[in-house]
């Protein structure tokens, strides 16, 4: 198969058209219409075969994740996807895998209505980079460096699930069978949380997704922010699979420490609290207060006895 018919036939077929692409796949770039009244959100995220998945992950998998983390970005900047482009890199043409990961990859393009308008196809290693473009209304975008002392500290659904599912694979943990398929799912199809960011939008100071580990991802803010937190261990969401599966200190390093999880950690001013509430409950999603922004620098985390903890912050290095 050539490369166009390639193109026309996994990529170029998306039924979501969106009134704003002026100019979609087919020529020598897209053309999209912004709203003068928002600002453009542009991020873009590579996924190595062996090293972002697995190698035996499903294709549908793999399309879908490759899609996911990029959407993720942009809700933890608050913003509505709108455009993406798909540079793939694969070793040879395989129809059955190019069909199951474009399944895969349109499967969630369709359901937050983003429409792929270009990329490029490359033969190499298997490696998928995607290009996920937003929107948000200026000056409501939600930036690492606008966490304000006394915010309050949220994440989103539960921590520590995708890692777990990582250690399952390296034999270091024993799941039970309804464990395997929720942190499978997990690891392979993160849901990238989008309602929660729109929401955030105008209500939370500073916000990230939790790709590296809450411990350095909420460093992240931190170090953006140059304040510190106190957050109290016994608060840290985790699910029954994360409490079943492992030990009380690993599960609480596992929630500390391992990515992939995809969930949002955001600050919020206290006056906020009651409105956020009232959006949170509408969410398929629990979000666990957690702890407190602080004007000391540094993360700062107690155990119940109030003592400070003591165990591993592996994907952590900034303070
Ligand atoms: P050129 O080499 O002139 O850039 P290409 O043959 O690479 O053109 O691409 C032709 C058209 O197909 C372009 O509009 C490009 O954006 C689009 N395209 C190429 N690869 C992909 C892909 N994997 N997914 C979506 N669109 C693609
Ligand atoms: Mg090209």
């Amino acid at each position: 198969m050539q490369e166009f018919e390639l193109i026309s036939k996994y990529f170029a077929n998306q039924e979501l058209h969106r009134p704003d692409v002026l100019l979609g796949i087919g020529d020598d770039a897209a053309l999209v219409q912004v709203p003068s009244d928002q600002a453009l959100v542009i991020t873009t995220d590579s996924l190595v075969s062996g090293i972002h998945f697995p190698e035996n992950t499903l294709p549908f998998d793999i399309g879908y994740k490759s899609l996911a983390v990029n959407l993720s970005d942009l809700a933890a900047m608050g913003a509505s996807p709108a455009w993406l482009t798909l540079c793939l890199t694969m070793p040879d043409v395989n129809p059955t895998w190019l069909q199951a990961f474009s399944a895969g990859f349109f499967a969630l393009a369709n359901l937050y209505k983003v429409q792929l308008i270009g990329g490029d196809l490359t033969r190499g290693p298997l490696s998928i980079t995607v290009q996920a473009q937003g929107l948000v209304k200026k000056n409501q975008a939600l930036l690492r460096s606008n966490a304000k002392v006394g915010d309050l500290i949220y994440v989103s659904g539960t921590l520590g699930d995708a890692g777990l599912a990582l250690l399952s694979l390296k034999h270091q943990a024993q799941l039970s069978a309804t464990a395997t398929e929720a942190v499978y799912a997990k690891l392979n199809r993160p849901e990238p949380r989008l309602a929660l960011g729109q929401d955030l939008a105008g209500l939370a100071h500073a916000a990230i997704d939790i790709s590296d580990g809450l411990s350095a991802d909420l460093g992240h803010i931190l170090e953006a922010s140059k304040l510190g937190a106190d957050i109290a261990l016994d608060l840290l969401p985790l699910s029954r699979h994360l409490k079943t599966s492992l030990n009380p200190e690993k599960a609480i390093a596992l929630a500390l420490n391992a990515g992939d999880d995809y969930e949002l950690c955001f600050t919020l001013p206290e006056k906020n609290k009651m409105a956020f509430e009232k959006i949170s409950a509408a969410l398929p999603h629990p979000c666990t207060y957690i702890g407190k922004i602080s004007a000391s620098p540094g993360l700062r985390l107690f155990d119940s006895q109030g003592n400070l903890y003591k165990g591993p912050l592996d994907g952590y290095q900034h303070f």
